[in-house]
């Protein structure tokens, strides 16, 4: 009886409880428009945020460069399959995607644009290499210097067209779209990924700058070793659809980077390194600082902060950027490159006593003395022997007028 007499109230309970208006009738079709509709929207805004996203690495990876210790080419054209899953539809009617990678958008001012793609273009071959390959693409891509023409077999409508682009050297670490809506951005050593979530807590592109380039800077500053993160996570297999296709979609299994594989002392360098990032891309930088008071307000918890705790406080995080802010505008007044300064006083150059990355890449940017030519070798006190591969900038990238920022490869440890 004691067990029984539960099981006829939840009974009871349930008798009673269904509704008792009248409500509407809606038929299975209204609701499956409806449901597409609402797929269009997901599929309309997961483009448009990867556009803002792009856009705002864009101008932090080409314009920071200098900042690099790895180069590739960029071109500004984001890329894309047919997804698997709820999207396809929406995708093939909006964007036109197929299995042949399709050009969604262009970044404005791009070499992608400049050489005259549009959205919509079906990119059959890049560097003659049929893009259905995308292990030899990866590859060609890895191998090619990163202002070497770029040419292209594109289908637009019944037509192939042959494209020539002309790339720029970037900050080669790709930005990809997370799609959860967590409050949170990663860097695993070869790829960022930003949360859907972090973008729309962003308000503006300057506070989105000031995550990518925090994320950029735990690259740039090798913080993560690119091999350790892989074997960790698995992330090999995602990455040549990452990088040909940027495939910002189905990217579920993708997140969980090394978050607490920092300490505080990386995090508030990737703060400082990132802040000079956002600073030699021409982003205002003097409500940067701000960002982490918002922050806080979202995360009442980080503003005292502890000794074990994988990030310094909100508090320190606001007070550190504001002395950065200051030391970035003598800088600028003085006329002197927008690079950060090292410990040692020696050339800043993402970080010269970085192994070559897991993508073989071992070309470093770096400030050398002026005159140096391609082919030229000279050691680094402390550090190795460099080989000059390529002379990339003979003004302004330097904190000194003696110095030519150059792409330099070690030689010997
Ligand atoms: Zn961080």
């Amino acid at each position: 009886m004691r067990v029984v007499l539960p099981v006829l109230v939840a009974l009871l309970l349930t008798g009673c409880a269904s509704p008792t208006t009248q409500r509407v009738s809606v038929s299975k079709e209204q609701t499956a428009t409806e449901a597409q509709k609402q797929l269009d929207i997901v599929a309309e805004e997961l483009i448009s945020e990867t556009k803002r996203l792009r856009e705002v690495h864009w101008r932090l990876s080409t314009k920071g460069v200098a900042m690099c210790p790895k180069v590739g080419p960029a071109w500004g054209a984001e890329l894309a399959t047919t997804p698997k899953g709820e999207l396809a539809g929406s995708m093939v009617r909006l964007y036109g995607t197929s299995e042949v990678p399709t050009v969604l958008f262009l970044v404005p001012g791009s070499p992608a644009e400049a050489a005259g793609l549009r959205p919509g273009d079906r990119v059959l071959s890049i560097y003659g290499t049929p893009t259905s390959d995308t292990k030899a693409l990866a590859e060609k891509r890895r191998t090619m210097k990163a202002q070497d023409p770029m040419p292209l077999v594109v289908r637009r409508g019944v037509e192939e067209l042959k494209f020539e682009v002309k790339p720029v050297p970037a900050c080669d670490y790709p930005a990809v779209l997370a799609p959860q809506q967590i409050l949170n951005a990663f860097a695993d050593g070869e790829r960022i990924m930003i949360t859907r979530g972090m973008m729309n807590f962003a308000r503006t592109d300057e506070e989105l700058a000031l995550v990518v380039g925090h994320e950029l800077a735990h690259n740039t500053m090798r913080h993560i070793d690119a091999k350790k993160a892989n074997a960790a996570g698995g992330f090999v297999a995602d990455l040549a659809l990452a990088v040909l296709t940027r495939g910002a979609y189905n990217q579920a299994n993708f997140a969980q980077a090394a978050a607490s594989a920092y300490s505080q002392e990386f995090e508030a360098e990737a703060d400082y390194v990132g802040l000079y990032m956002m600073a030699a891309a021409g982003y205002a930088i003097d409500d940067a600082p701000k960002f982490w008071r918002r922050m806080a307000a979202a995360n009442p918890g980080n503003i005292k902060g502890t000794h074990s705790a994988s990030h310094p406080s909100t508090s320190y995080r606001m007070v550190a950027l504001e002395e950065a802010v200051k030391e970035i505008k003598v800088k600028a007044a003085s006329g002197s490159a927008l690079i950060p300064t090292k410990k040692d006083g020696t050339a800043f150059a993402g970080t010269s006593s970085a192994a070559p990355g897991a993508g073989g890449a071992a070309e470093v940017s770096m400030c050398v003395q002026k005159g140096r030519r391609v082919g030229d070798t000279f050691k680094v006190p402390g550090d190795g022997e460099y080989v000059v591969r390529r002379i990339q900038s003979t003004a302004g990238n330097c904190p000194s007028s003696m110095a030519d920022n150059a792409l330099v490869e070690r030689v010997t440890r």
